[in-house]
């Protein structure tokens, strides 16, 4: 099919597509087409096949060095120890294969749950769907903020404007409309009425009929050409990897110099390669940068549960540090459920709803209410759209008029979606012989342009001229905002002709006759003010940001506790005359911004930014993108969100809801926390096995380990106990610590020290039981000592759990997989002690009853180490309560003390 579509009219387009442009397509006749076309989608290249994934666990350096003289060895004699290395080496590939592939589909999962969604019309119903099974011939609806699901050919489109950057690399939006175009070989940017899938409605409404879908369509065409790039590391995957490299080198001299002094000695060379080989393999913490990724993965999916969900994956680390929350009131820290509770006919009586008599002024308001409206009946028969519209539809319903009789009679002839900057909409209807124009919207935006207030004699709806008391009307809404209403006002005006097809918002929204205010009651989110009281306790600074009136966002702001004594409300007009540093200078004590433009709220980030701190900002508009882009963290809406704001944001709240922000941010906080424990124990361990090697020979001890019971403990106590790490729960006074600045060092608060002493300790030990063993004549001094290092790393795992809590408090239960993990490992390493096949390949003694003791009391000292040293940590600690919030701000900025 050539692309020419752009040049047929609406109805041949339809009538070529056999579709129906007020029913769409029946549902059977979707599902034969979705059968023949295939779902729409862009098809990605593959990723890497699970052979390719296996074959990359060999790729190291280290561990091809051990398996050549592994190989150079059996040749020379060792079958048998050959056998035993390459089968470790083999089940360790398989291990990191393992967290490899589960990284993998962990990641392909997250990317399901963010499929998107369409609202198209079949069967004469509108209903939203997945937008992988729309077909051509179905009949779109697209509004501002959607992407555009598909191609598709215009067949309704009043004052539509498109953003096809992402297409034509034109930033600038394009209006659009439905006429047929003559040439056909117009190029794509030139073709006016047509949406192309991936670009983005900036303004209005539409429908239209998909031509193409998936890899048919333009975007297709041009996603085949183009590459798959690699998903991008994050900044501590980055700092992860140098890190690596430099430990293997560190790593690589260290066991030269242990190969060159063991040679000197006179020790075998093979031997000696063989040992410094498996050191190698074993310290070089070459899984760190993969059991990261497994652990951001996990706790993405864990924030998935909680209905977050990670779109750019370094937002995982990053919500951990967020020190603002910029929220947007509505449907965020409310729950969007909106009831008119009172009105106000021609802005002067209050009355509650369920009184009000269904004459007059109040009649007129509930008839704009009702046209001056854009919710529909969704697939159910309820109501569905913007809750604001909803609310006033059901006012109107409640109150006895049929919307559809009456746009029956009263038909829309134009009209003048609602802008967030405007702050008002406008319909035109048939009235009569003329036409009467319905504009609704924020008080401030509607009084400023009335002449009149509407003015009931009997059933009689007069204009009441004379001066207008603009004072007096604006208060009266304000006393009702005051209360947590969300006020809007109705006004109408009269047209004998329509408006000239050019006419503008502005020249159209003015002359009006004010018909009244109506109040709509929004009740707050359960456990709102609780989230708010734990994003208090843990230094994060929280900012109500809402269009709607400083009255009514005071009251909500009070209500949940966000103000203090000094806090202050600017508005969006304060905020516009002020100069940038006077805006970072006074942003420390405004805890709620009224009536601002969605545009306003990127200078409140960059405000915010410049002075240091880290920003999370909520948004679900078009306008809100680039300050969701520019945020550190930016949050789009699932449900009230507009696909804009998500592609914009690094993070989508599926609950739109405002607690699970603050969940998000524990939980970036608990996998960093986890990420430093899993640091904490590979390095410590894989030292104290260095620490064991290196120091032997010069107490004069022999090898105290074979390579294979080297590689034997790596195995074990790398592999299970460290990825345990990841399900460690979040510590109880983790939301009481001010946040961590992102480029802070892996390393901080001690843990180099930590790590140092604790593999020096574990070292000692090891070496301890050696020498004593020697000493008193025990043949089996080696198994012993085999015995209590693997042993000691558990014991090690399980104390840094908590950073502070002992391990008695926290129980053994709150991490059931590490108690597995820990169990199963020491379970083996009975096995490589008693299991007559194992052991002999692994060259071990079977313990006797007071050797086995004294290795395991042996393994215990470590652990005790740990828990004094965390009871010291406590004592200090409680002299000195919330040091760390008191700490001052933090630094942001340049890549502070590196990995
Ligand atoms: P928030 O910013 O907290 O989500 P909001 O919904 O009030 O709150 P906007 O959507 O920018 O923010 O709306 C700004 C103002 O425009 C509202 O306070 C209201 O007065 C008016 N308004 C909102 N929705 C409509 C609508 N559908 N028709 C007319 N006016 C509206």
């Amino acid at each position: 099919m050539m692309e020419t579509w752009h040049t047929l009219s609406a109805d041949a387009v339809t009538q070529r597509l056999v579709s129906d442009a007020a029913n769409g397509l029946c549902g059977e006749e979707a599902a034969r087409r979705l059968a023949r076309y295939g779902p729409n989608e862009i098809v990605e290249a593959k990723g890497r096949s699970v052979i390719a994934m296996f074959l990359a666990q060999f790729r190291d350096f280290a561990i091809l060095v051990l398996i050549s003289v592994a190989v150079l060895s059996g040749v020379l004699g060792d079958v048998e120890d050959t056998l035993v290395i390459v089968a470790i080496v083999a089940l360790n590939a398989a291990i990191g294969f393992i967290q490899d592939f589960r990284a993998n589909r962990a990641m392909a999962e997250l990317k399901r749950l963010g499929a998107p969604q369409a609202t198209v019309v079949r069967d004469g119903r509108r209903s939203t769907i997945p937008a992988a099974s729309m077909v051509p011939g179905d009949l779109v609806l697209l509004e501002a903020g959607c992407v555009a699901p598909a191609d598709i050919r215009l067949i309704e489109a009043p004052q539509l404007k498109v953003s096809e950057a992402a297409l034509t690399g034109e930033a600038f939006p394009i209006e659009k409309n439905v006429a047929p175009l003559d040439d056909a070989a117009l190029p794509i940017a030139d073709q006016i009425n047509m949406v192309f899938k991936g670009t983005m409605i900036t303004y209005g409404r539409a429908r239209g009929i998909v031509v193409t879908t998936g890899m048919n369509t333009q975007l297709g065409r041009i996603a085949a050409l183009l590459e798959q790039a690699p998903p991008a590391s994050t900044p501590l995957q980055k700092r992860l990897a140098v890190f690596g490299r430099q430990l293997a080198v560190l790593v690589v001299v260290v066991c030269a110099v242990i190969f060159a002094a063991g040679v000197l000695r006179g020790e075998a060379v093979t031997q000696m390669l063989l040992t410094a080989a498996s050191l190698a393999v074993a310290a070089i913490p070459e899984a760190l940068p993969a059991v990261v990724t497994i652990m951001r993965a996990l706790g993405a999916r864990n924030m998935a549960r909680r209905n977050a969900l990670v779109r750019r994956l370094p937002a995982v680390e990053t919500l951990g540090s967020v020190s603002w929350i910029c929220t947007d009131k509505t449907g965020t820290l409310t729950r969007n459920e909106m009831r008119v509770t009172q009105i106000c006919p021609s802005g002067e009586n209050r009355v509650d709803v369920e009184s009000a008599a269904h004459e007059g002024v109040t009649a007129q308001l509930l008839e704009a209410a009702a046209l001056s409206n854009d919710a529909a009946y969704d697939e159910r028969g309820g109501i569905a759209g913007d809750p604001t519209e909803v609310a006033l539809w059901r006012m109107a319903a409640d109150a006895g008029l049929d919307r559809r009789k009456l746009e029956r009679s009263m038909p829309r002839c134009m009209e003048f979606a609602f802008d967030s900057d405007r702050k008002r909409m406008t319909t035109i209807h048939r009235a009569g012989s003329g036409f009467v124009a319905y504009t609704k919207g924020a008080p401030e935006a509607i009084v400023e342009r009335c002449l009149s207030t509407a003015r009931a004699d009997g059933d009689n709806v007069d204009d009441r001229h004379g001066p207008l008391d603009q004072g007096a009307l604006l208060a009266m809404a304000g006393a009702m905002a005051a209360d947590g209403l969300r006020v809007l006002a109705l006004a109408r005006r009269a047209w004998p002709a329509l408006p000239a097809t050019g006419a503008t918002p502005d020249t159209v929204e003015r002359e009006l006759t004010l018909i009244g205010f109506v109040g709509m009651l929004d009740p707050l989110r359960p456990g709102v003010s609780a989230a708010v009281t734990t994003c208090r306790a843990a230094g994060i600074t929280l900012v109500m940001i809402t269009g709607d009136h400083p009255m009514t966002a005071r009251a909500i702001a009070r209500s949940l506790g966000m103000l203090d004594e000094g806090d202050t409300i600017m508005t969006g007009r304060e905020l516009a005359a002020l100069a940038d540093d006077e805006l970072a200078r006074r942003i420390e004590h405004v805890r709620v911004f009224a009536r601002l433009d969605p545009a306003q709220k990127i200078r409140i980030v960059e405000a915010i930014q410049a002075r240091g701190q880290y920003v999370a900002m909520t948004g679900d508009g078009v306008n809100d993108a680039p300050a969701l882009a520019r945020a550190d963290i930016g949050v789009a809406m699932g449900r009230a969100g507009t696909d804009v704001a998500r592609e914009a944001a690094s993070l989508v709240l599926l609950d739109d809801d405002f607690t699970t922000i603050v969940a998000a941010v524990e939980e970036g906080r608990r996998i960093f926390a986890n990420v430093r424990k899993f640091i904490r124990y590979v390095l410590t361990c894989n030292s104290a096995e260095l620490w064991v090697v290196a120091a032997s020979p010069l107490l004069g001890l022999p090898m105290p380990l074979l390579p294979i019971h080297i590689l034997w403990i790596n195995l074990l106590t790398d592999g299970l106990p460290g990825l345990a790490f990841a399900a460690e729960p979040a510590e109880p006074t983790l939301m009481q610590e001010r946040a961590r600045p992102p480029n802070e060092g892996l390393f901080t608060g001690g843990m180099w020290r930590q790590i140092l002493w604790g593999g020096v300790a574990m070292a000692a030990v090891t070496l301890g039981v050696q020498a004593w063993g020697l000493h008193s004549g025990y043949a089996a001094w080696q198994t012993m000592t085999f015995t209590v290092l693997a042993f000691s790393q558990l014991g090690h795992a399980l104390a840094i759990r908590s950073e502070r809590t002992s391990l008695f408090a926290q129980g053994l239960k709150s991490n059931a997989p590490m108690l597995a993990a820990v169990a199963l490992t020491a379970a083996l390493q009975m096995a490589a002690l008693y299991v007559p096949g194992l052991s002999a390949a692994l060259r071990t003694t079977a313990l006797s009853g007071p050797e086995l003791a004294l290795s395991l009391a042996a393994s215990v000292i470590v652990f005790s180490l740990i828990e004094v040293e965390k009871l010291f940590f406590r004592r200090t600690r409680s002299d000195r309560p919330g040091r760390d919030r008191l700490a001052g701000e933090t630094e942001r900025g340049g890549e502070s003390g590196g990995a």
